[in-house]
């Protein structure tokens, strides 16, 4: 592929991953010509489906659900309907089956959650009526980067909101044994904190268990018809409507290959901003880049069955995200370990069961399941018979439906997108220090000290998701800067 060297754009966007397209998206909308280049034949990065078992299977290879992307306060402002995205909201947004044979159910209703944690349902009540009743303000602080030039629109001032912060902080294991008396309502949030891929006893793991358990209440857990891909189809649709283009197949290794532009965006991370840009970057910048820390992987295990996961408790069936991996302690037990270096034996696996509730996505009475657990950064473990046998636990009978099996591991994850580096999901590790100063310390975490140059990617804040706000603010940070 040869390069359109001779045209100037205003904008050059590296990467079409949700976040690339929303920079695109931001600076097309101010009327500036932009162009995209993509290193895989098919846009989308994390947010990509594919026939990966059989024929007329539909998996979504990287994100499956969409809080971030239904609660984006960028994503909200676009016409994604219009340009084909219909979300599907399941009757639960998740379920937590138990050792017992029962399992929780996380409802749309705080209330009819608490009706699922006995003695714990006011304790649920006072932890997430709050955040909830506050949530649109809320989600636009959170979703933007801890740096006072961005939250001075967000003030943390109300009661409730300094309230979040101050929950957010702490561990999820402290937070859940203080708050929870039982071992229902301690797993359910175990099992929403482990998303942050941090060990549960760590500062600030609770903010993933307090984010989604606040989005299930406040926007649900969707998926979109036809698989994730549809979300950034609509993007680029509405990115072509106002005159952007797209090069897929274009891997970009050094900024020089790029046509001349007044701002250049990569969709990358670190460590990929560093060879691109080598040369270019002042030392202390580089050095900055190169102390960026990356954090655990994950083992993906896509599966075609030809019945429904036969749940021993039947209420598994109207959730869309199922967490596999018993109480509070199997879930921190298996999240420590692998902070450890160690793959868990029991691991904790988020399976997304989306062909209950949408029919596109497998022939009629067969169905498809997602699946992943976190592993050590890099390891070439091999999760699938450990992962379906923890769900055999929760599902006998399972395992005898199976008709198709694809799996990555972290590094085969890393080769199918270069921006998971040994896997990790999130474009770097997100603990109390890298979430306050993700990518670098710097006042404007999008900008970098080259004129013109920023990085968009979710190792900026506000981190991992599909969501497109790092997308959008390292545009406005251009539109300030290169534009103004
Ligand atoms: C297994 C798994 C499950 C997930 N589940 C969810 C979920 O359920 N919900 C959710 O919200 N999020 C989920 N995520 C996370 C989500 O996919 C990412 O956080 C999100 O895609 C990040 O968007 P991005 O634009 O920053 O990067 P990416 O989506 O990674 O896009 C980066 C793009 O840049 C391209 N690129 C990289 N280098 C170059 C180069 N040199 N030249 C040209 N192009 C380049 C890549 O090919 C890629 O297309 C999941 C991820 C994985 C892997």
């Amino acid at each position: 592929m040869t390069l359109p060297t001779h045209i100037t754009y205003d904008a050059v966007v590296v990467g079409a991953g949700p976040n690339g397209l929303a920079a695109a998206i931001t600076m097309a909308q101010a009327g500036h010509s932009v162009i995209v280049y993509e290193a895989a034949d098919k846009i989308g990065g994390g947010s990509r489906t594919s026939e990966l078992t059989l024929p007329g299977f539909l998996h979504d290879v990287c994100s499956a659900i969409h809080p971030l992307g239904i609660g984006s306060p960028f994503f909200r402002t676009l016409p994604l309907e219009q340009y084909g995205v219909e979300w599907i909201h399941p009757p639960a947004p998740l379920a937590h089956p138990l050792p017992n044979g029962s399992a929780v159910v996380l409802e749309r209703s705080i209330a009819a959650t608490g009706e699922n944690l006995g003695d714990d349902a006011e304790a649920w009540q006072r932890l997430f009526g709050p955040i909830c009743s506050h949530w649109d303000a809320i989600a636009e602080g959170i979703l933007a980067p801890f740096r006072p030039l961005y939250q001075a629109r967000h003030p943390f001032t109300s009661l409730d909101m300094a309230r979040f912060g101050l929950s957010a902080i702490q561990s999820a294991k402290g937070l859940a044994e203080r708050r929870f008396q039982g071992a229902r309502a301690r797993a359910v949030f175990a099992g929403m904190a482990a998303h942050s891929m941090l060990p549960l006893e760590q500062p600030l793991s609770a903010a993933a268990g307090l984010v989604l358990g606040s989005l299930a209440h406040a926007v649900g857990w969707p998926i979109p018809r036809g698989g994730s891909q549809t979300i950034v189809d609509a993007l680029a649709a509405y990115l072509r409507s106002l005159g952007g283009e797209i090069v897929t197949g274009a891997e970009i290794k050094y900024l020089d290959e790029l046509p001349s532009a007044h701002a250049v965006f990569c969709d990358v991370t670190p460590r990929q901003l560093l060879n691109i840009a080598k040369g270019k970057l002042p030392e202390s910048y580089a050095a900055a880049l190169q102390r960026y820390r990356y954090g655990p992987g994950v083992f993906k295990l896509d599966l075609a069955l030809d019945g429904p996961i036969p749940w021993t408790a039947p209420e598994c069936a109207k959730a869309g995200t199922i967490h596999v991996g018993g109480v509070l302690e199997d879930i921190a037990s298996s999240e420590r370990s692998v902070w450890r270096n160690l793959p868990s034996e029991q691991p904790f696996v988020l399976i997304a069961q989306q062909s209950l509730f949408d029919p596109t996505r497998a022939p009629a009475g067969k169905h498809t399941v997602w699946a992943y657990c976190h592993v050590p950064n890099g390891h070439e473990v091999d999760m699938t018979e450990r992962i379906e046998a923890q769900i055999e636990r929760f599902a006998p009978g399972f395992r005898d439906r199976i008709i198709a099996r694809h799996s990555y591991n972290a590094c085969q994850m890393e080769r199918y997108n270069a921006n998971y580096v040994g896997g990790d999901i999130n474009g770097g590790v997100q603990d109390m220090w890298q979430h306050f100063t993700r990518p670098t310390v710097r006042p404007d975490p999008y900008s970098t000290p080259v004129k013109g140059l920023y990085i968009c990617s979710s190792s900026t804040p506000p981190g991992g998701g599909v969501h497109g706000m790092c997308g959008y603010f390292a545009a406005q940070s251009a539109l300030r800067h290169d534009f103004a």
